[in-house]
């Protein structure tokens, strides 16, 4: 089935929808001239979407405790290898501050699932990066109540990162023990009821998935409507159960990136650290076929290290300024250039051409600034 959509510029273009039995034979396509056409197919449907610009956004690793126990991930409460920290309110404030004389509009406040930060103090601290950064703010802090996804949106996040990891319910089920299929889902449809610019994505290669479980997972891309989308491949960390397991495989991550890309067309599609991990040119790769965004680390160097999800990960060593200057220079040697605005939804109906409001300052006070 045929439907059109509206370029940024105002052109038409007709596109064939994908069924999920077209999506498998393009994941188990291996010809290279015919993958190195999807790639190509997808760069397309980027520029005409997205536009040649490269959004940034700073992630801010707050704290690497979590209260669950995923079997693939190095943060796992079992994984008693792991060093553990939290950064004060004040420090996170701080590293949000550096991010944005380093020139980011928009930070991402990520950590495992940690109780230990109330969610008022959360509320305080999103309040006070809005009012005096006047940042946009994306959490990724786990699975929560409806009431606390709201009281975080009233404070004034603009965005929630929560991947679905496999559209799988058995996948799921085995390897995220803590959770739910359905519980995951639920809390997208809320933080979408709420209104937040909602990122979800998956990982590819876990072990048992299959091309048509990731082929369902590119339709739920579409099927939620999301404004970003997160894929990376597994990566095995050596102190979790799926330590030996096989590594992702770089090509099916590109080719998931760009059918993602080639199904949801408008959405923010990172290219995303851990891609960068399995191959040095990773990143470039994946913005060549279909990504727009990338998501330097902007946590402070001291803490890096032990954000460690999956191991190995780059730029360990990178001041956060190192790291903006790194990746413009990458950016640039691919032709394309870093815009470092908001980087709002393209979907979002007050949105520019480059997916930017004014303005991220709060509109009124709800309650005072003061952090503890
Ligand atoms: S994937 Fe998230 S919830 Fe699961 S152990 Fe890692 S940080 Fe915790």
């Amino acid at each position: 089935m045929a439907e059109q959509l509206r370029s940024r510029d105002g052109q038409q273009e007709k596109r064939q929808r994908f069924t999920k039995v077209e999506l498998v034979e393009w994941l188990n396509e291996h010809n290279p001239d015919k993958v190195s056409s999807l790639f190509q197919e997808a760069d397309h449907v980027r520029k005409f979407y997205m536009g040649g610009e490269v959004h940034i956004r700073g992630i801010i690793e707050f704290s690497n405790h979590c209260r669950k126990d995923c079997l693939y991930c190095g943060l796992r409460k079992s994984n008693d290898q792991l060093v553990r920290y939290r950064m004060g309110l004040e420090e996170i404030f701080q590293a949000a501050q550096e991010a944005r004389r380093l020139d980011f509009r928009t930070v991402v406040l990520q950590s495992g699932e940690d109780p230990a930060y109330s969610v008022g103090d959360l509320c305080i601290l999103v309040k006070r990066m809005k009012k005096e950064l006047n940042l946009a703010i994306t959490l990724g802090i786990g699975e929560r109540s409806f009431e606390e996804y709201k009281k975080f949106k009233d404070a004034g996040a603009d965005r929630y990162l929560l991947k679905f990891e496999t559209s799988s319910p058995s996948l799921f089920k085995r390897l995220k023990p803590d959770s739910t299929y359905a519980e995951r889902l639920r809390c997208l449809e809320w933080l979408k009821e709420l209104g937040y610019q909602v990122g979800s994505g998956n990982i590819v290669g876990l072990p048992g998935q299959t091309s048509e479980s990731l082929a369902e997972d590119i339709l739920l891309f579409k099927a939620l409507d999301l404004d970003m989308i997160g894929i990376g491949p597994f990566i095995p960390h050596p102190n979790t159960p799926l330590a030996g397991t096989p590594l992702g495989d770089l090509e099916q991550t590109l080719k998931v990136i760009a059918l993602a890309r080639m199904v949801t067309r408008n959405t923010h599609i990172p290219a995303t650290t851990a891609v960068g991990t399995i191959d040095p040119a990773g990143r470039q790769k994946a913005l060549q076929c279909g990504a727009n965004v990338i998501m330097p680390n902007a946590t402070p160097k001291e803490f890096r290290k032990h954000y460690q999800i999956y191991p190995n990960k780059i730029c360990l060593d990178e001041s956060p300024q190192n790291c903006r200057f790194c990746i413009e220079a990458m950016v640039t040697s691919l032709g394309r250039k870093i815009v470092s605005g908001f980087g709002d939804t393209l979907k979002h109906p007050h949105s520019g051409p480059l997916g930017d409001r004014k303005s991220h300052l709060p509109r009124e006070d709800i309650f005072p600034i003061k952090i503890v």
